[in-house]
């Protein structure tokens, strides 16, 4: 009797849809997870992981150990390193196309394919590629990036959902690369299409996913809700409010507590209900 092969950080969560997550831990939370998704005619990587040698390896490896239909595909789902940064090695190992959404596209040819290479194909969320058995749905979910993708498989009533919804974590959103506006609308339109199963970017499957998008909005709410009091009592700059909604925040996560804050006024000066006057900001 043949055992089976014990292949390390993957798994075949379900038929077709397989997990792979090497490489480094990103502020302590989980590797980033690639997936494989197997139709009858063609396969296709969500996300790429991290660009290094070794994990680029492992990849590949558990490609090839697996078998299955031509590899025809790597859609990013956003810029950032440990989701889009193997991808190009990808490319250059296989020929096979990179996509990923518009708004992120200078962002990834700058950054992760060091200005060396372009997407192949552009996404603007509407797409759809038949593997064969399992179709791939593009959803733009902006937010997290302002070209964030959620994937969806219809025939198994799952998303991959990247780093807009997660399980252990809530989700960073930088002024410079998101909008939490935006994220919000996401993750409203995401819990309204129901899924049965999400698939995040780090970490296991949510089995929850109702629960999990609707702790994900009230924990925004919150937030909101926080800094509207303690700017009822007076006007307030960032690192003032930083201070009061993020106490003791170690020394490396204080730059992203900041950005959150200032995410979250920018997103109550776009709604009109608080005002900025230079560094300080007021209720309206
Ligand atoms: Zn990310």
């Amino acid at each position: 009797m043949r055992h089976p092969t014990v292949r390390r950080n993957t798994l075949e969560l379900e038929p077709g849809i397989h997990q792979l997550a090497h490489g480094l831990k990103p502020f302590g939370i989980p590797a980033p997870n690639v997936y494989l998704i197997q139709g009858t005619d063609a396969s296709m990587f969500i996300d790429s992981g991290w660009d290094n040698e070794d994990d680029h390896a492992a990849r590949m490896a558990y490609l090839k150990d697996v078998g299955g239909p031509p590899l025809t595909g790597v859609l990013i789902t956003h810029r950032h390193g440990d989701h889009g940064g193997g991808a190009l090695r990808i490319h250059q190992d296989t020929g096979v196309s990179t996509s990923a959404h518009r708004l992120d596209q200078q962002a990834i040819e700058a950054e992760r394919f060091g200005g060396a290479a372009t997407l192949d194909s552009i996404l603007d969320g509407g797409e759809s590629f038949d593997l064969g058995g399992l179709t791939l749905q593009v959803v733009h979910t902006p937010g997290h990036t302002v070209g964030s993708l959620t994937v969806l498989i219809p025939e198994r009533n799952v998303m991959l959902s990247a780093d807009t919804v997660l399980g252990m974590t809530t989700t960073v959103v930088r002024p410079s690369e998101g909008d939490l506006g935006k994220y919000v609308e996401s993750l409203h339109m995401l819990r309204a299409l129901k899924p049965g199963l999400i698939y995040p970017g780090h970490g296991e499957p949510l089995i929850d996913p109702d629960d999990r998008i609707r702790q994900l909005i009230d924990h925004r709410i919150h937030r909101e809700e926080q800094i509207l009091a303690e700017l009822s009592k007076a006007p307030q700059s960032i690192d003032q409010l930083f201070q009061t909604i993020y106490p003791n925040l170690p020394e490396e996560r204080q730059r992203i507590g900041k950005e959150q804050v200032e995410s979250q006024l920018i997103k109550l000066t776009n709604e009109g209900r608080i005002v900025a006057d230079g560094e300080v900001y007021a209720l309206k």
